[in-house]
């Protein structure tokens, strides 16, 4: 049995060396392959990891020629693996290697893909828990694909299923989606996840508000019929308004209405815009599609 472990990061000159050391202690009874996909960094993070190709040739390095995104240099790790057995996981440390002894495990009980989820997050803000709860339990109302909350992109797939994900030519990726959208036979399993070793997270506000988005957008068009949901009931509403304004204007009592008209303009203007941006956020993934363009570029290897 062959592993290929993929690792991308982005800023992590720091952690390279650790997780290495922490990889090859832990699968010392294992063949395996360990890529690092260096996604743009900025830092010395594809330095360290040609240290480490140069001394062990198990380990090889893919530089992209910028700042992908995570989602993205998965994918191109993918692309790379070549083994039976293919493992994603952070370079941060907050997906212990330790754990892929139990993935294996379970994949030989005769599971394809086998997904993980964490039980706890040490240095995870409360905010982002809150935030995270609240996003799967939108995500699985509003989409067909349902995916455990606290879900992370550490899991093992057989060859096969990668080969299937690698037929998938979409852009913006929501890897754990589309991991669920493929079928074949799923588990998951549970992990306890520690600090980040060092540094702090990649995962900016605006890359998390990305990816949350792309989740609902790239698995679901109901966003879509709730605006127009929205836009009926203020139709209704404005219905039943026009009644009152209209025996208002027989009785002749229509001085006053400032804030009864300030209150519908408001509230049209909101619901026409939220519906605006609903429609922009698809056209922007049809815009992004249409262009074709490739993934990623590789800018160098090791
Ligand atoms: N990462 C990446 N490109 C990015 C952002 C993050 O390759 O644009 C990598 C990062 O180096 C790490 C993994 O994705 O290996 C998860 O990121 P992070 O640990 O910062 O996210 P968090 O655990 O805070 O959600
Ligand atoms: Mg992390």
């Amino acid at each position: 049995m062959k592993l290929s472990i993929i690792i991308p990061a982005f800023n992590e000159e720091r952690n390279i060396h650790l997780l290495y050391s922490q990889i090859t202690e832990s699968l010392s009874d294992i063949e395996f392959e360990c890529i690092f996909v260096d996604d743009g960094s900025e830092d010395k993070t594809f330095a360290e990891i040609k240290i480490l190709a140069d001394k062990d040739k198990r380990v090889k390095g893919l530089s992209l020629s910028r700042n992908f995104g995570h989602q993205t240099a998965l994918l191109a790790g993918l692309n790379e693996a070549k083994n039976e057995i293919v493992i994603t996981m952070d370079a941060d440390g907050q997906h212990p290697p330790e754990v892929i002894k139990k993935l294996i495990e379970e994949h030989l009980k005769g599971y394809d893909i086998v997904n993980t989820r964490r039980i706890s997050t040490a240095d995870t803000k409360y905010m982002k828990k809150l935030f995270s709860k609240w996003y799967y339990k939108i995500l699985n109302t509003l989409t067909d694909v349902q995916i455990e909350p606290a879900s992370s992109d550490f899991r093992l797939m057989s060859r096969k299923t990668v080969d299937a994900y690698l037929k998938i030519e979409e852009r913006d990726r929501f890897t754990r989606g589309l991991i669920k959208w493929m079928g074949f036979k799923q588990s998951i399993i549970e992990f306890d996840a520690p600090e980040r070793m060092t540094g702090t997270t990649k995962y900016t506000l605006n890359k998390m508000l990305r990816l949350a988005f792309d989740g609902i957008t790239a698995f679901s068009s109901k966003p879509l019929k709730i605006s127009l949901i929205l836009g009926f009931s203020a139709i209704l509403l404005g219905l039943i308004y026009s009644v009152y304004v209209f025996v208002a204007y027989i009785s002749g009592n229509t001085t006053s209405g400032w804030t009864s008209t300030m209150l519908v303009i408001l509230f049209l203007g909101g619901f026409q815009l939220l519906s605006i941006g609903i429609i922009g956020e698809y056209i922007a993934r049809i815009f992004n599609e249409s262009k074709n363009r490739p993934h990623y570029f590789i800018k160098d290897k090791c």
